[in-house]
């Protein structure tokens, strides 16, 4: 499936090591062109990074957690569930939610570029555009996880998501145990979002 990359054949290991300066030698163009307001790119950025943040994603598996129809519906379809909350944009257009059992594990990657729920979890982490990342974690999902400080039981199957600009993935970890009675701000609290990437589990109360 195609990736929102206008050029799919070259990767991004071929990039120059400092893409935050030809980021920057970019907008200082474009700026001079007249062709953007960096002022309204510096809106764009603050609303990803501190207003969305990975709060949105954190609040749909709490009341997922906590709402049995509700997580029925997200499983159902995840992007209408979400749209009605009012989490949809940019890199949000298709979303899937899947849920973390006893016996699967989650987790997301885009082995292509770094296709990711903006509107649920925000900007993505580094390490989710690193090409180490992006390759290690369909060839060994469990050393990954190691790497992430997660151990899972070995009847535990863990199944890898690509993401593509077609379809984004919502990790719903499993709920902790100890939390029943918990509302769904305190539950919010416990979902981190790696734990909605599958590369971390839910904090503990
Ligand atoms: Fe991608």
């Amino acid at each position: 499936m195609p990736h929102d990359h206008a050029s799919h054949d070259d990767p991004h290991a071929l990039l120059p090591v400092d893409p935050a300066l030809r980021v920057k030698a970019l907008e200082s163009l474009l700026t001079k062109k007249g062709l953007i307001d960096p002022a309204a790119l510096d809106e764009i950025i603050d609303t990803y990074e501190n207003k969305i943040g990975p709060r949105n994603g954190a609040l749909v598996v709490a009341r997922a957690w906590s709402n049995p129809a509700f997580r029925a519906a997200l499983l159902e379809d995840a992007t209408a569930v979400v749209a009605d909350l009012g989490f949809y944009g940019r890199q949000g257009e298709h979303m899937v939610a899947v849920e973390n059992t006893d016996s699967v594990h989650n987790m997301v990657v885009c082995t292509l570029c770094s296709c990711y729920p903006w509107p649920l979890l925000g900007i993505p982490p580094g390490w989710y555009k690193s090409d180490a990342y992006r390759a290690r974690v369909v060839r060994e999902p469990r050393k990954v996880l190691a790497d992430f400080g997660v151990v899972l039981p070995d009847e535990t199957a863990v199944r890898v998501w690509d993401s593509t600009a077609e379809m984004r993935y919502l990790v719903i970890p499993k709920r902790p145990a100890g939390t029943e009675g918990m509302d769904e701000a305190a539950l919010m609290a416990l979902v981190t979002r790696d734990s909605m990437i599958g590369t971390g589990l839910a904090g503990q109360p």
